[in-house]
């Protein structure tokens, strides 16, 4: 294969570039580095348990997260920067009956893999738990900020970065487009079934609370390298700009002030429209039509968990012919 040429370097761009690299080719990566996008505002929490009302396991968790582990390591080992952090996740029953779902769903094999300790009622260190908890040891916090950072200087030393949009030709190789949300006007792409979703995070001071672990009830809260806390985030399906609104740092506020009682200084909040995907599974594969053109995308809400094992499973598509997934294939999108 030529080297490709991927358009944007979000995560999902940087997963693919770092794949490419591990086979010995260099990808040629069109992308402007503006400072909010959602990779760039994302906290990078990877948790396999999801679910406000009722407690599930993320999709395809017991195979997407040893491969985001795995990858996430190695990045760190190869590029000599930081890139992941594995404190637990203290989860927050907000009811009683989510404890007791909890409860019925302990012995499933479903969750037998997880590593996770109950959490009884009353403070853990200093944090509320009315209703218990549990503690889920198999997650981590990944820095995509250090993941673009990290491997756009690894392209840069071959030269094979423009830090600009990409606006067609020189097209005698395979485009690899990873524009993240806007791929939803995007001619080439605009029959796949994006449904993108703005999200808001404030990064906050908190000086009493205990930094050991994310936190996640109403809202997520998340230890940052900096000693602050990332608190997020929200959802809106129809303002889709990078707006930041008094009405979301309110919500987020609010539902922080719920577990921790302390003072809460903010100390920056921004926006950004996660690529979301309406089937909420990520798209991967080739234009019918088009053989030189493949999308890697839809990562949604969860990229730190699904990116890595898709972006693998793409350039082994892409080099050796292997298949891509039925359930994440964009074929299945495709009616003219
Ligand atoms: C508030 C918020 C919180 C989140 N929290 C988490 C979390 O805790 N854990 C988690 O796993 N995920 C989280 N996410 C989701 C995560 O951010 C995404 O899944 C992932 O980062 C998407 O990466 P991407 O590369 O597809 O998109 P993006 O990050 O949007 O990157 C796309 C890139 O393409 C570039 N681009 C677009 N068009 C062109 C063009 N024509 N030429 C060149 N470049 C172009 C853009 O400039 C951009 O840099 C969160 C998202 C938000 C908004």
């Amino acid at each position: 294969m030529m080297s490709p040429i991927i358009v944007g370097q979000g995560l999902a761009g940087s997963l693919l570039a770092w794949e490419f690299l591990q086979r010995g080719i260099i990808p040629t990566v069109y992308d402007p580095y503006a400072s909010t996008t959602s990779s760039r505002i994302a906290a990078g929490v990877i948790n396999p348990l999801i679910g406000k009302r009722k407690l599930q396991l993320s999709w395809n968790a017991e195979r997407l997260l040893p491969a985001a582990l795995h990858t996430f390591r190695r990045m760190e080992d190869e590029l000599g920067v930081p890139i992941l952090r594995t404190p637990p996740i203290l989860r927050i029953f907000a009811t009683p009956e989510l404890r007791e779902q909890w409860k019925g769903m302990q012995g499933g094999k479903d969750v037998s893999w997880l590593r996770v300790d109950d959490v009884p009622d009353g403070t853990y260190h200093g944090i509320d738990v009315p209703h218990g908890g549990i503690l889920v040891h198999d997650a981590a916090i990944v820095d995509f900020g250090a993941v673009i950072d990290g491997v756009r200087a690894r392209l840069h030393a071959h030269g094979a970065v423009h830090a600009h949009r990409y606006s067609g030709g020189a097209a005698h190789a395979t485009v690899i487009w990873c524009e993240g949300w806007t791929m939803a006007q995007h001619p080439l792409w605009n029959w796949i079934p994006m449904e993108p979703v703005k999200g808001e995070v404030l990064d906050v001071r908190i000086s009493t609370l205990d930094a050991q672990q994310i936190v996640v009830g109403e809202c997520a809260i998340v230890p940052m390298p900096e000693g602050t806390f990332r608190i997020g985030s929200t959802y809106d399906w129809d303002d889709l700009t990078e707006l930041p609104t008094a009405s979301a740092r309110e919500a987020l506020l609010y539902q922080c002030g719920k577990v921790v009682h302390d003072a809460v200084e903010v100390l920056d909040h921004r926006a950004a429209v996660r690529p979301a995907a309406r089937s909420k599974r990520p798209f991967v594969g080739v234009h019918p039509e088009h053989p030189d053109h493949a999308v890697f995308n839809g990562l949604g809400t969860k990229g730190g968990l699904v990116g890595p094992f898709y972006a693998h499973q793409l350039v082994r598509h892409l080099l050796d012919g292997a298949p891509i997934d039925e359930d994440v294939d964009i074929q299945q999108w495709w009616t003219s």
